[in-house]
Parts: structure tokens; C-alpha cells; sequence
């Protein structure tokens, strides 16, 4: 089995996953009561990272939402599958996504948090498919901008497949 070409190397990820957490350190430095929330299962790697470099305090809370199937066909219907377990209510919430392709999902997800009443709910996402977007939504935190093409790696998968590279590769669907 050929491994995917690389596209965002690991240390690009590192050094990118590093200024987001200055960046988040540094704008919510004057709260203590930032909960990240990620989106499961494809964030787990980003947020472990993120999360550990960030300086501030915060706690982790994690979702759970379907809208693709074993493959890279969208729906663009998006299901909840498991909610928020801890009380965000008057929390500042930054939801940690994957990817954002169509913009579906990170919709979605924000009117579902804001139904838990923070005090705020804010975006980071690790990749962006720009050209992709069919719904308005903004991406507040984002490590990088790519084309039109399916990406595994570093928490993203193909049919459960590459998710623990350490890189962001290209694979071709039904390869
Ligand atoms: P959206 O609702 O923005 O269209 O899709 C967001 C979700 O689609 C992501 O959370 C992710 O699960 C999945 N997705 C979209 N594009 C890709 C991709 O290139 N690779 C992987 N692994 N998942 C993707």
C-alpha cells in the first residue's frame, strides 16, 4: 500500500499548532473559564496537541457529529451523535474542528452550543477547504488553507484508515 503524498509536512503542522496557541493564549488570556471543545473523531490529534501548548487555563469537552458515511460523499445533512457531557453555560466556548469543507458540520455545531448558552463560542479549525464553502461560517482560528482534495492524517481518515500520521497527505478516493 503506497503511503499519501505529503501536502502539510509535521513540522508545518507543529509550527502552525504552536502560533494558534499563542494566539488563543494571548485572547483568551483574561478568562479562566475557556472549555475547548472537540469535534470527535477526527480533532483528537489536533486538540491533544493544541491544548497542551496552550498557556492558560481551559478544560476539554468533546462532540460527536455524523454527516459522512465510510466515504467522502457529503450528505450535508449533519447528525448529533454524542453532546457535550460538562455544563458550558456562561463558558467561553472554542469549538477544535478537523476540517472544514462544505461548512455544514461548523454551522451546525455553533447553533447546537449556543442552545447550552456560553458566554461565547468561537472557531479553530486545523484545514480549510475555501473553495468548498456552500454555507456561510466563519473559521476564527485556522492553521491552513487547501484546494479540493481529500486529506488524511493527523486525526483525519479515509475509511478509518491514516489517521495517526504525523503528516496531512493526499489520497485519492477508492484508490
Ligand atoms: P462539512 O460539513 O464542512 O462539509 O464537512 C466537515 C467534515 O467532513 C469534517 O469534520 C470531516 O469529518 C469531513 N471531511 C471533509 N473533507 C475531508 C477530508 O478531506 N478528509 C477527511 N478525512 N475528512 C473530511
Amino acid at each position: 500500500m503506497t503511503l499519501p503524498v505529503v501536502l502539510i509536512s509535521e513540522e508545518e503542522i507543529q509550527t502552525r499548532v504552536g502560533e494558534l496557541a499563542e494566539q488563543l493564549s494571548t485572547d483568551y488570556g483574561e478568562t479562566d473559564d475557556l472549555v475547548l471543545v472537540g469535534v470527535l473523531k477526527g480533532s483528537f490529534i489536533f486538540l491533544a496537541d493544541l491544548s497542551r501548548r496552550l498557556t492558560i487555563p481551559r478544560t476539554i469537552e468533546f462532540i460527536a457529529v455524523s454527516s459522512y458515511g465510510s466515504n467522502s460523499t457529503s450528505t450535508g445533512a449533519v447528525r448529533l451523535v454524542m453532546d457535550v457531557r460538562g455544563n458550558i453555560e456562561g463558558k467561553h466556548v472554542l469549538i477544535v474542528e478537523d476540517i472544514v469543507d462544505t461548512g455544514h458540520t461548523l454551522k451546525y455545531l455553533i447553533g447546537m452550543l449556543e442552545s447550552h448558552r456560553p458566554a461565547s463560542v468561537k472557531t479553530c479549525a486545523l484545514v480549510r477547504k475555501a473553495e468548498r464553502a456552500e454555507v456561510e461560517v466563519q473559521t476564527d482560528y485556522l492553521g491552513f488553507d487547501i484546494g479540493d482534495e481529500w486529506v488524511v492524517g493527523y486525526g483525519l481518515d479515509y475509511a478509518e484508515k491514516n489517521r495517526t500520521l504525523p503528516y496531512i497527505g493526499i489520497v485519492t478516493p477508492d484508490d
